[in-house]
């Protein structure tokens, strides 16, 4: 039996019975959802995930003028599957930054860490076969794996990340039934949605429970580099090149727009995803390619970096207070030392995707901690918020709507429970 997300076919869709059985079980994520309605000028969004691209705005223009003069028509032709050779070896240098050894011949460059993930699923994943994640976490890494129908299951965590005694008794418990796990995925540092960071001490424990059970890890890495407190943890990929695939990107440090991602594995799977990624869209743009090893050789990444860390910061804390000022008692929060997101947890019988239609008629948005679980079940006290794109004003109104509404909603079903 083949897991199920929940689809039911479109009645009126005339084409409905000739999908593939993937295509007619893709379902869109609530975030998707929420994009319409987000234009409307009146509603303050904090469900989005995107940077304050006006930080770098200015060294895209300089970028872009940059490369058009150097490379000319090299950037407005094809490329190679694997990315572009001055690309990759910028971006050996930013990885190095952070304590991993890594080849530019070891890197495959993608649209963005998303096409890295949906090709993940692509070459590892039959229908059913067993993948795990952490609880809760990122909404596009789940619809990667539901395309191809994978059986996502969550392994527990804490405030320190995936526990590795409990991943090591999942392990040894479905492989009691005859599975093995395809791979584990993780975001360990900042994650989304919870900003949780996999501890130090763990880091290595978990290579080692998945070693020895001889299943691949898959590390997400976008936001180590939003770190605005704390000492930086290691990505797993610096402690070993065995075992591990890496994902990382541009869009949090540069510009979510230039879609500009890459991943690095061993070499036989390396192979395999430049096939894979050749047939999905032949190259990633040079041309955003070549702007963004444009800006990454600038000299000015530490200083940008420095000043999109001072105001996220400054808001991650304007969104403290205010969730202290305005939501419910009984409401909480770890305050992540980086990254774009606030996971926060209402008190009880607050139920935050029931909590939406009132919240967006209160004009905010935000996005349910639902959506950040396979079973879509999980998740129902907490929400997700974003304080790196809303300004210090928005968050403070953003967050005043949804409190009077997270209080609206307490009371009423209190007085239905009572
Ligand atoms: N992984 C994680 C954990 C993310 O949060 C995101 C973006 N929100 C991505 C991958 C995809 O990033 P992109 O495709 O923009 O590189």
């Amino acid at each position: 039996m083949l897991p199920h997300n929940g689809y039911m076919p479109n009645q009126f869709d005339p084409y409905r019975d000739r999908y593939a059985h993937r295509a007619a079980g893709m379902s869109r994520s609530e975030i998707r959802e929420l994009f319409a309605v987000l234009q409307r000028p009146e509603i303050i969004s904090l469900a989005g995930g995107n940077t304050d691209t006006s930080i770098v705005s200015h060294r895209v223009t300089e970028c872009v003028e940059l490369t058009l003069s150097r490379y000319g028509s090299e950037a407005l032709g094809y490329g190679i599957g694997e990315g572009h050779p001055v690309l990759r070896e910028a971006l050996t240098e930013l990885m190095a930054l952070e304590g991993i050894r890594a080849q530019a011949h070891q890197i495959v460059v993608t649209d963005g860490a998303q096409q890295g993930l949906e090709l993940l699923a692509k070459i590892f994943c039959e229908p059913g076969d067993l993948i795990l994640t952490e609880g809760p976490t990122y909404v596009g890494a789940l619809g990667a794996f539901d395309s191809f129908q994978a059986d996502v299951r969550t392994v527990p965590t804490d405030e320190h990340g995936v526990i590795p005694d409990a991943l090591a008794e999942y392990l040894d418990t479905v492989a009691a039934d005859g599975r093995r796990a395809k791979f584990l995925y993780l975001v360990p540092t900042f994650q989304n949605p919870s900003g949780t960071t996999l501890s130090a001490e763990r880091r290595p424990e978990v290579i080692s429970i998945c070693r020895a059970r001889d299943v691949l890890i898959i590390e997400d890495n976008p936001y180590a580099q939003v770190r605005f407190e704390g000492e930086p943890v290691p990505p797993l990929r610096s402690l070993t090149d065995e075992g591990i695939i890496y994902l990382g990107t541009l869009s949090k440090v540069f510009s979510p727009g230039m879609r500009v991602g890459w991943l690095v594995a061993p070499e036989t799977i390396r192979e395999r995803f430049v096939l894979a990624k050749e047939a999905a869209d032949l190259c990633s743009s040079p041309f955003t390619q070549l702007v963004a090893a444009t800006y990454l050789t600038s000299g000015h990444v530490p200083e940008d970096l420095e000043m999109t860390r001072k105001i996220y910061k400054e808001r991650r804390d304007a969104m403290l207070d205010a969730l202290d000022a305005y939501f419910p008692p009984g409401t909480t929060a770890r305050a992540p030392e980086g990254g774009l997101f606030l996971w926060a947890t209402l008190p009880k019988p607050i139920d935050t995707k029931a909590m939406r239609a009132q919240a967006l008629e209160g004009g905010a948005a935000y996005v349910s901690g639902t959506a950040f679980y396979p079973d879509k079940r999980q998740g129902r006290q907490s929400m997700r918020l974003n304080f790196s794109y809303p300004s210090l004003a928005d968050i403070e109104e953003g967050m005043r709507r949804l409190g009077r509404v997270a209080h609206q909603e307490l009371e009423f079903a209190t007085s239905l429970e009572g």
